[in-house]
This record gives structure tokens, C-alpha cells and sequence, in this order.
């Protein structure tokens, strides 16, 4: 396993995440809601923080880079588009430009919607996937600046990897969009199985993030808006795909 992945829950439900190239022994973190969870995990594990890689720029996944700079010197990668809106980044990253991280290779990709230049971090063959606020654990994040159809459009981005990809998302919101989801496919036998084991793993204060592709294609209905058994339960059998994903994101918003 060359790349080992930690979860670090931050604020009152972000997650950032740390990663070590075990060949190499470079280490990265996605996304710094705040230093001190961050700085005491790297502690704990006796890691030296090279890499800082942000997916947007909400004050809930940026706050701390100014102190986690000053702890570590590591350097910051953003979106070269979003730049006048992140801390200061010494590494400007575009929409499908490839990068190495220790013996592993990166892909950004731009899946705008929640903000506009929000990107996320593939990691093919180590297969996993930093989404941040874009693709969420059986959701997706609120569309803030973008429209219904370029998220639509993000989250076909996400489908097509395989099925086996570890997702890494921002936030613990499993729980009511659990509840959400359910009001959208009350008989999906899928949603009903993957509810109780949620509820099992929250009753623990288990993190339900990772999530994986699989998964999230079977149950998540951001992922579904194409999907024949989804419309016809919303009543838009046959409609176009962009339409169905802007309903059901307007009755989450709603929700
Ligand atoms: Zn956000
Ligand atoms: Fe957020």
C-alpha cells in the first residue's frame, strides 16, 4: 500500500486528510480547516508535512494553512484559478494537469459547482480520490456559485473511475443525507441496507468517509439523475438528466 491515508476530523464536521508515500516518504495534507488536529497528527505518526493540496477556497477548508505553514513550511497547491481567493499558493494547479506526489500520480480535476474552480485530487493507482466539498459521501455539496448543470457535470467526472476508488470528502454529513436520500427512494432496497449501516457507524461516532465509487454509484442520487428507477420515483420518467439532478439538489436545499 504505497500510500497511507488518515482521516482527521476538524471544526465541528470537516474532515482533513494526510497522506504518506510510504516510498518515499513525502506526506501531504487536503485541506486544512484548521492547524492544531493536523499538527498533532503528524506528531503522533512522527511525519514531516511536504505538501499542502486545497480543494476550495471555504474558510472551513483553508483556515489553517497560515499556522500549518509556519509549523511545517510546506508548500500550498490550489487552483491557479482561484488564486485571488486561496491563501497565497506557491504551486498553481489546472483543471487535468498531472502532478507527482512521492512515487504516486496526481490528477486535478475541475468540478465546479459548489464554488467555481473547485478541484479535486485523483490518485488513480492508489485509487483514491480527495472531492472536498464537490461529491460527498451518499451527497453532494450545495451549489454555492456554479449551476445545477456544471455540478451534473462534476459528478459525471466521478462515475466513470472505477468502482473500487476510496472517496475522501469534506465534510460528516452521512447522516442526514442518509435521511435525504431516503425521501427520494423510500423503496430502494440499497438505500434501506446502507441507512441501518450508517446509523451503526454513527451511534460510534465511526467516520462514514471514506466512502467508495461503488457505493456511491448504487446509492448516491446526485449519481442517479439518470437512472430510470430514480426518475420514475420522483415522477420525471424520461427527462433529461440535468433536469432531474437540479430537482433533486432543489429538494435537498429544501430538505
Ligand atoms: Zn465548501
Ligand atoms: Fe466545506
Amino acid at each position: 500500500m504505497p500510500l497511507e491515508i488518515m482521516t482527521i476530523p476538524c471544526l465541528s464536521d470537516n474532515y482533513a486528510f494526510l497522506m504518506r508515500c510510504t516510498e518515499t516518504d513525502q506526506v501531504a495534507a487536503v485541506d486544512v480547516p484548521e492547524a492544531a488536529p493536523i499538527e498533532a497528527a503528524l506528531k503522533a505518526r512522527g511525519w514531516n508535512l511536504d505538501h499542502i493540496l486545497l480543494t476550495h477556497h471555504h474558510r472551513d477548508h483553508v483556515d489553517g494553512v497560515p499556522d500549518l505553514v509556519n509549523a511545517t513550511g510546506a508548500s500550498v497547491s490550489g487552483a491557479v484559478r482561484d488564486k485571488d481567493r486561496l491563501p497565497p499558493i506557491d504551486i498553481a494547479l489546472d483543471d487535468e494537469e498531472v502532478f507527482r506526489f512521492g512515487n504516486e500520480t496526481c490528477r486535478v480535476i475541475d468540478v465546479s459547482g459548489h464554488t467555481i474552480n473547485h478541484i479535486a485530487f485523483l490518485f488513480e493507482d492508489a485509487k483514491a480520490a480527495f472531492t472536498g466539498d464537490s461529491l460527498m459521501t451518499w451527497g453532494c455539496g450545495r451549489v454555492f456559485e456554479g449551476t445545477h448543470a456544471q455540478m451534473w457535470a462534476s459528478m459525471q467526472k466521478f462515475r466513470n473511475l472505477p468502482g473500487d476508488t476510496a472517496l475522501y470528502t469534506g465534510h460528516e454529513y452521512t447522516a442526514s443525507n442518509a435521511k435525504f436520500a431516503q425521501t427520494i427512494e423510500p423503496d430502494n432496497g440499497d438505500y434501506i441496507v446502507r441507512a441501518a449501516k450508517v446509523a451503526q457507524l454513527r451511534a460510534r461516532d465511526i467516520a462514514t468517509v471514506p466512502s467508495n465509487l461503488g457505493t456511491e454509484r448504487q446509492t448516491n442520487p446526485f449519481l442517479r439523475a439518470d437512472n430510470a428507477d430514480l426518475q420514475y420515483a420522483i415522477g420525471m420518467k424520461d427527462a433529461d438528466p440535468a433536469d432531474v439532478f437540479s430537482e433533486v439538489r432543489t429538494r435537498k436545499d429544501n430538505f
